[in-house]
């Protein structure tokens, strides 16, 4: 089983936070120091927070085979390059029960 999808890129997203937050600071500082009318302008552009595309292509797959369960994941972002990748797996326990194991004695 394999699917896809895409998301948003959390180095994308950190990075126009912290763009957007910068961009606010530097307009406070320039309070007084700009025309009224500019700085309610700059003002409202940033009013709103950035919003976010997604960006990042995901790719994953998970399953049961010859007794080992594993997921596989990658994400990729087109945007920035942001790469990401876990891989697990484990050996799958199936006991069987005391009905299965006696059956065959009686
Ligand atoms: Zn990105």
């Amino acid at each position: 089983m394999s699917a896809d999808n895409w998301t948003k890129c959390p180095k994308c997203v950190a990075s126009a936070i912290s763009k957007w937050k910068a961009k606010c600071s530097s307009l406070e500082q320039s309070y007084g120091k700009m025309s009224a009318s500019e700085y309610m302008s700059k003002h409202l552009e940033l009013q709103s927070a950035p919003c976010f595309e997604d960006t990042l292509r995901e790719d994953y797959e998970q399953g049961i085979n010859d007794g080992v369960y594993s997921v596989s994941y990658s994400g990729s972002c087109a945007a920035c390059g942001f790469e990401y990748q876990h891989n697990f797996s484990e050996s799958v326990h199936a006991p069987l029960e005391n009905k299965e194991v006696n059956s065959n004695n009686s």
